[in-house]
Parts: structure tokens; C-alpha cells; sequence
């Protein structure tokens, strides 16, 4: 939905290419090097060589997706684009631990089966698992493999094996028994380390699992095996050293360096396989008193995404992930913030009943423990500020504002509204976007009339973007009710249609009547929206949180199927069930987490 790659007619949306370095945040400008890149490696990827059916779409879509992160990490270190990475890593691992995932390579009969496939798995997955492999033969070695394939196959149709054979003939390594797997297989592995019992003090037992986030699933559907290269870092005597293995068996022993006695293990160094870890708890206990020092920031991030999804498969308290995030109040790493503010927004909405005493207390916690940094830093940039600081003090402003709802700085972030919206210089570049959106949350009519003149009077396509997509942000009834009744008329482009009802599926004031109004304007909302943003669409139902909905959203896809997005109406469905089994599990934890000893910041 953002750009199309023919070959020399490359079409972008605007916010890709009319872009003013000056103005722009440096999340936009990272979003169009990476999406102008993904489209220039479709030149070879797609263009000069092109898979032979649908199925193999992740031939282009998983290599391009890689390609872009890969360049523009080169081109900019600083942007710490692999870092950036993880957030879409770590979508696909949310998609792919549903029952109703598909493997990268997907059977393919129909037009509708092969739009579905433009998705987490394909794209993220496909990248994280290429990036995986590269990692495995060398960056040398698979650099040559793949321009031996684009020689022996320009201006020509190619399957998977052909991609295996020469990458193979480059590095002598057996490829396809490693790669294949990853491919044809749903699903990735729970990797479970803990020290082996009947081994040395190096020594470690790792078993793999296929993993569901559904807890019910039987034992006989999670037996599954992959072949994982597993890349296992450890702080011992001599300080962090990493190890590399490759495990196929459901169960095996890794056999550390003698002198290593580690003191922690991580079963993911840089996060750069497409598995999540259990670690035993005794080694959670310890990576976490060496957390800022022991782990670098993806690292970090990667260790609570695991954590929480242990939660939410019922593997583990919820407790368990509170204390990690708990542990990261000092956090100072941009990425790392972003990505728990993912989780605690879930339990804010899904887990909390809104509105009620443990969801203040929740959010409480969330600006005690949080709150402090963001006051030391202050809202104003310093001179001459680094990009991470700016980028830090967003998350802050978003996790917050936007995830605890602390009045204090939604308060702050109308009030710089005023100075921006007199002049867009008063408020740097990173800050515009949050502060445009948590305005809104607290705007008034008068406020509303501004955000709509904004929108027609755009110096810039990311402006006209931020004002608009605001819209959908406010809370009153009326504005609301102006923003839906403008949705489907030519004031908002057919670009903007869905990215507009997501804000509005987003916003807990406006949800339930968003719903009901794209099932009352069906007809119209698919003339305006094209099927792969309606799978988008479907994939924010679960937000209306309440079975009822749940019932609601299956009985409309039934009546008025979409072929495009059916994959995607199972997996909400799916998602809705979780949810509300993750709240009957957990809501009692979080409760006494909160009023008990767990909250380290209330001891204070
Ligand atoms: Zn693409």
C-alpha cells in the first residue's frame, strides 16, 4: 500500500518521495529510504529475476524486505535499522504463533489466495528467516550464492531450490536442509535453555517446540522441529562471549566452553533468529540485575517480547513480564521503550476492565516508574541533541500519553499543539506526531475545526498525513461524528481511507461506532478501499474486545465474505478468543502485582 515496483515506472505515495529533510521526522525519513530501497532491490528481486507462481511470492517480497534493511543499515549505522527491525520481527512472531498462520511458501489456486499472502509472514518473517540464513553461511559466501542465482536466472522464472542450489554452490554448506524447513513449515520453535542436569557447570539443555499462543493447543500439534541456528550469548569469568550450534533434535545438549561458568545465558544473540526463548528462571533473575550492561538494546527488546509472549500462551505469569518491564524504568534506548509500550498497551485495554481501579493503578505504575526520565529530559530539545535523545523522549511522550494517559503530559502535549500549530518550527521533528495525536485525545470542537483546516492547508504530505490520521483521534461525539461522516467522501484520498478507520478502531471513545458504521457502509468502504488494506482493517477488530463483537465481526464476514481477507477473519477471531482468555487468566496477577511488593517503584 505504500509504493509498486514496475520496472522503471517505481509509483510511491507521497509521503515517500516529496519529503523535506528538515521537516520531516526522522521516522518518516527512515520509512521512505527503507521503503525506496525495498522497491529498487525488486529491480533484481521480482524484476530481473521472477518466481515462477504465487507461492513463492517471498521470493521477492521476504529477499526485498531484506535487501532495504540490509543497504540502508550500511548506508546509515546510526539509524540502527536491524534494532528498528524488531518491532516487524516481532509482529510475525505474534502472527505466526496463531493457529491460523501459513507457511512462507503458500499454496496458491486463486487471485483472492495470493493477495492474502501480502503479509507479516511473508514480508517479516521471509526477511528475519533470509537474514537468518546469511548470518549461518556468511555474509561472503551468501552474497556470492545469490549473484550466482540472479546470473544463472536473469530474465527468467525461478522456484525456491533454484535460490537453495546456488546458494549451496557458493558455500558448500547444506542449504536447503536447513532453509527449506523454515520455508514449508507453520510456525517457528519455543526454544526452552536451562542448565543441562547431567552436565558441567557449561553445559546446557535446550528443547524446541513448535509454539502457539493458544495455551489449549494439544501436545501432539506443538511437536515440531526445526533445524535453528542458535546463537547463544553468556557473561562468564572472562566477560560476554557468544557461541554458535545448530540444533535439529527436539531435544540436545550445548556444551559451553569449560572455562565459561556462566553466570547468564541468552538464547538469542541479536536477536537474529526467528525463535522465541523460555530461559529458566534462576537465568531470567540474573539477566535481568545485568540488564543495561549484559544485553544490548535488541537484545533487550527481544527479552521482553519473549517474555510477554510466555504470558500470553500461559506459560508464565503475568507477573513474570511486569517484572521485566519493571526492570527497564531506567531504559534509556529508544527501540526498547517503543516495544514494551506494545505490551502494556495490551494489558491497559485487554487485561485492565477500563475505567476501573486496577487499570488507574496500572497506569499509575506506568508514570511512576517512567515518568522521572521524561522529566529530566524535558519536552524542549537541547542544543545540539542527538537523534536518540530526541527519539527517546518520543517514546516517553508516547508510552506516557499515549499508554497511560498521565494528565499531566497530555496536558503538556496540547498545550505545545498551540505553539505548533502557530509555528510548525516550535516543535521538533519527532515530537509532531505524538503530540498531534494526544492533543486530539483531549480536543474540543474548536481544536477539531483547526486539525480539519490543517489538513486542507498541509505545507508537506507527512503534515497533511499527521493532522488527518489526528482526526481519528478525537474523543467528543461530534467529532466523531464528523470524522465518519467524512471518511468515505473525496476529502479523504482512497489512500487514507483505512489508515483513518485504524485510528479510529484505535480509539476506545470511537470503536464501537466505527464498526457499526463499515458494516452499515459496507458497500461504499469497499469501492474505496482495496482488499489487501480490508485484511489491515479486519485485523484491528479485536480492539472492540468484547465477545459479543467477536460474534458480531464473524457473523458479518460469513454474510459478506471478503476472499482476500478470510485468512485474516479467522485470525481476528482468534485473536478476540486470546484476548479474552488471557484477561480470565491474568487479570487477578496483574491486581495483586500492583498491590503487593511486585511494583518495585511503590516501595520508594
Ligand atoms: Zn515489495
Amino acid at each position: 500500500a505504500g509504493a509498486m515496483e514496475n520496472a522503471g515506472a517505481v509509483f510511491f505515495r507521497e509521503t515517500l518521495l516529496l519529503l523535506d529533510p528538515a521537516t520531516a521526522s526522522l521516522a518518516e525519513r527512515k520509512r521512505a529510504a527503507e521503503v525506496i530501497a525495498h522497491e529498487l532491490a525488486h529491480m533484481w528481486y521480482g524484476d530481473l529475476v521472477t518466481m515462477a507462481w504465487w507461492d513463492d511470492l517471498w521470493l521477492n517480497e521476504a529477499f526485498a524486505t531484506w535487501m532495504a534493511y540490509r543497504v540502508v543499515a550500511d548506508w546509515r549505522p546510526e539509524w540502527r535499522m536491524w534494532q528498528g527491525f524488531e518491532h516487524d520481527r516481532s509482529a510475525a512472531l505474534g502472527m505466526d504463533a496463531l493457529a491460523n498462520t501459513h507457511p512462507i511458501y503458500a499454496r496458491v489456486r486463486s487471485v483472492a489466495e495470493a493477495t492474502e499472502n501480502f503479509d507479516a509472514i511473508t514480508y517479516e518473517k521471509g526477511a528475519a528467516v533470509v537474514r537468518m540464513i546469511e548470518h549461518y553461511l556468511g555474509p561472503d559466501a551468501f552474497r556470492a550464492g545469490v549473484r550466482l542465482y540472479m546470473r544463472r536466472h536473469r530474465e527468467g522464472n525461478t522456484v525456491a531450490a533454484d535460490l537453495w542450489r546456488a546458494l549451496e554452490e557458493a558455500s558448500g554448506k547444506p542449504v536447503a536442509r536447513v532453509a527449506q524447513t523454515w520455508i514449508a513449515q507453520p510456525g517457528f520453535p519455543l526454544v526452552s535453555i536451562a542448565p543441562a542436569r547431567d552436565g558441567g557447570p557449561a553445559a546446557l539443555g535446550v528443547r524446541q517446540e513448535r509454539f502457539f499462543a493458544d495455551p489449549r493447543v494439544p501436545a501432539a500439534r506443538r511437536r515440531g522441529k526445526w533445524p535453528v541456528p542458535l546463537v547463544v550469548k553468556w557473561r562468564g569469568g572472562g566477560g560476554a562471549a557468544t557461541g554458535r550450534f545448530l540444533v535439529d533434535k527436539a531435544r540436545d545438549r550445548l556444551d559451553l566452553p569449560a572455562s565459561a561458568a556462566p553466570a547468564w545465558y541468552f538464547g538469542n544473540a541479536d536477536a537474529g533468529g526467528f525463535y522465541r526463548v523460555a530461559h529458566d528462571p534462576a537465568d531470567r533473575a540474573a539477566l535481568l540485575a545485568d540488564l543495561s550492561t549484559g544485553l544490548t538494546p535488541v537484545e533487550r527488546l527481544a527479552l521482553a517480547g519473549d517474555q510477554w509472549a510466555l504470558v500470553r500462551s500461559g506459560r508464565a505469569p503475568i507477573e513474570s513480564f511486569l517484572e521485566v518491564a519493571d526492570a527497564l524504568g531506567e531504559e534509556t534506548d529508544y527501540d526498547v521503550l517503543d516495544g514494551i509500550a506494545g505490551p502494556l498497551d495490551l494489558i491497559d485495554e485487554q487485561v485492565a476492565e477500563p475505567g476501573s481501579a486496577v487499570q488507574a493503578g496500572f497506569r499509575a505504575w506506568i508514570a511512576r516508574r517512567f515518568g522521572p526520565q521524561l522529566e529530566r529530559l524535558q519536552w524542549a530539545a537541547a542544543p545540539g541533541e542527538d537523534d536518540p535523545t530526541r527519539l527517546r523522549r518520543a517514546a516517553l511522550v508516547r508510552l506516557l500519553g499515549g499508554v497511560a494517559e498521565a494528565p499531566a503530559v497530555l496536558a503538556e502535549a496540547r498545550r505545545r499543539l498551540d505553539a505548533y500549530l502557530a509555528d510548525r518550527s516550535a516543535l521538533e521533528p519527532d515530537l509532531a506526531d505524538p503530540v498531534v495525536a494526544l492533543a486530539a485525545r483531549v480536543g474540543d470542537e474548536t481544536l477539531y475545526d483547526r486539525y480539519r483546516a490543517a489538513v486542507a492547508a498541509a505545507a508537506t504530505p507527512q503534515e497533511r498525513r499527521r493532522f488527518l490520521l489526528g482526526l481519528g483521534s478525537f474523543r467528543t461525539r461530534a467529532a466523531r461524528e464528523r470524522t465518519l461522516a467524512a471518511v468515505l467522501t473525496p476529502e479523504i484520498p482512497t489512500q487514507d481511507v483505512a489508515f483513518l478507520l485504524m485510528r479510529l478502531l484505535a480509539n476506545p471513545a470511537a470503536r464501537g461506532e466505527t464498526w457499526k458504521f463499515m458494516t452499515r457502509k459496507w458497500a461504499a468502504l469497499r469501492r474505496r478501499v482495496p482488499p489487501l488494506m480490508i485484511s489491515r482493517l479486519v485485523e484491528m477488530t479485536p480492539a472492540l474486545r468484547d465477545p459479543g463483537y467477536a460474534r458480531e465481526v464473524g457473523r458479518f464476514f460469513r454474510t459478506h465474505p471478503v476472499p482476500e481477507a478470510r485468512r485474516a477473519v479467522k485470525q481476528a477471531l482468534e485473536v478476540f478468543r486470546l484476548n479474552a482468555e488471557l484477561r480470565r487468566r491474568t487479570a487477578p496477577g496483574l491486581a495483586r502485582w500492583l498491590g503487593g511488593a511486585g511494583a518495585s517503584s511503590q516501595r520508594l
